[in-house]
């Protein structure tokens, strides 16, 4: 088989969406599955909509339009705010979008006019974590110049936290969001759809047994895709974290020193990190490197330690025995790691069926 290759079990995959998705079901939330980490795979996507999810969420229109032409004909939203020279492709492919800026939804609006068509609108207020998103105190006017657009609709109001900044969905600023759609609604006699908490980081407080108030949405990638909590990197209880692994081939394997000799510059990725003198270990390289993945996000089978890495190559240390060439490796990713690696060309992308 071809290495290095992505192995993604769809059949994980389903559990963990399924298991997310009844969870939160319980808390009056749906999902919107993300799909931006797969680049919009519409073996993801059909898998996510088996699991129950309300409808795909991705943050690229290609992606979008990716699962468009492969006959994927869910709801689809896109979640990041449209380029305005994308708008005529967004509301082709979209049935929402998020935005935050009201030359766009202008935008949006003359597109659908053209086409013909209604496009929804989810307005994305910022709380804290200053990446996108209104101020607070411009909810009332923007929602007032969006109503007067034609051929858009308020669907829903939501916000991002945790990615640019870390900060946390708390009881607080998600109690926020509530109030600002219960004033939203009563301010403009509008009922609201759609109230979207946040991204995967807002599982613990989702689930953590807080009064959830008016969020009824989240969208939801990477605790799906790798089965973990990004706020802490641990796994989400009853989830698989294995889902997706990366499997790379060894193409050179010796006795070497764990020191390496002559005066010592940069490496091809900044300052060299220094050795520790153990002797003469068993040195092995994989086929892959900063061109396939981020190295630094992947965990090694038990017997290995990654101890190098440029481009093409993987330096590992065998703690036990020889390995020898031609052997596959099997690591785990983080979705730094993740992302990179369904980027690259290099990478095939195998996937398990659910059956
Ligand atoms: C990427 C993204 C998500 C999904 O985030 P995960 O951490 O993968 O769950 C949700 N919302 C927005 C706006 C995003 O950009």
């Amino acid at each position: 088989m071809n290495a290095p290759r992505l192995e993604i079990d769809l059949k994980k995959i389903h559990h963990n969406a399924k298991t997310l998705v009844e969870r939160l079901a319980l808390k009056g939330i749906a999902v919107t599955g993300v799909s931006k980490a797969a680049l919009g795979a519409p073996e993801l996507a059909s898998v996510l909509m088996k699991a129950g999810v309300s409808g795909i969420g991705d943050s690229r229109i290609e992606n979008i339009e990716a699962m468009r032409r492969s006959g994927i004909s869910s709801h689809m939203t896109l979640i990041r705010s449209p380029m305005l020279s994308q708008v005529d492709r967004v509301v082709a492919s979209t049935d929402v979008s998020l935005n935050t800026e009201l030359e766009v939804i202008k935008g949006l609006s003359n597109a659908s006019q053209k086409a013909g068509l209604v496009h929804g609108i989810v307005l994305m207020v910022e709380m804290g974590d200053l990446r996108e998103g209104i101020m607070l105190r411009n909810v009332d006017d923007s929602v007032r110049e969006i109503l007067d657009l034609p051929n858009i609709v308020i669907k829903g109001i939501g916000t991002n936290l945790a990615c640019r900044s870390g900060v946390s969905p708390d009881d607080e600023n998600m109690a926020e969001l509530s109030r600002i759609a219960c004033k939203t609604e009563a301010g403009f006699g509008l009922k609201l759809d759609v109230i979207s908490g946040g991204n995967s980081a807002n599982l613990q407080w989702a689930l953590g047994g807080s009064d959830t108030g008016r969020i009824n949405n989240l969208r939801l990638g990477e605790s799906i895709l790798l089965g973990r909590d990004p706020l802490n990197r641990k796994q989400i209880r009853g989830l698989f974290t294995d889902a997706i692994t990366l499997i790379a081939e060894i193409i050179e394997s010796k006795t070497k020193p764990s020191l390496p000799w002559g005066k010592i510059g940069q490496t091809a990725f900044g300052p060299a990190v220094p050795a520790s003198d153990r002797g003469d270990i068993q040195q092995a390289i994989l086929a892959i490197g900063h061109q396939d993945t981020d190295p630094g996000g992947l965990s090694p089978p038990e017997l290995l330690e990654i101890i190098g890495s440029s481009s093409d190559h993987l330096v590992v240390g065998c703690k036990q025995s020889f390995v020898s060439v031609g052997t596959e490796m099997t690591f785990q990713l983080n979705y730094s790691a993740l992302v990179r690696s369904m980027t690259s060309p290099f990478v095939a992308k195998h996937y398990l069926p659910i059956e």
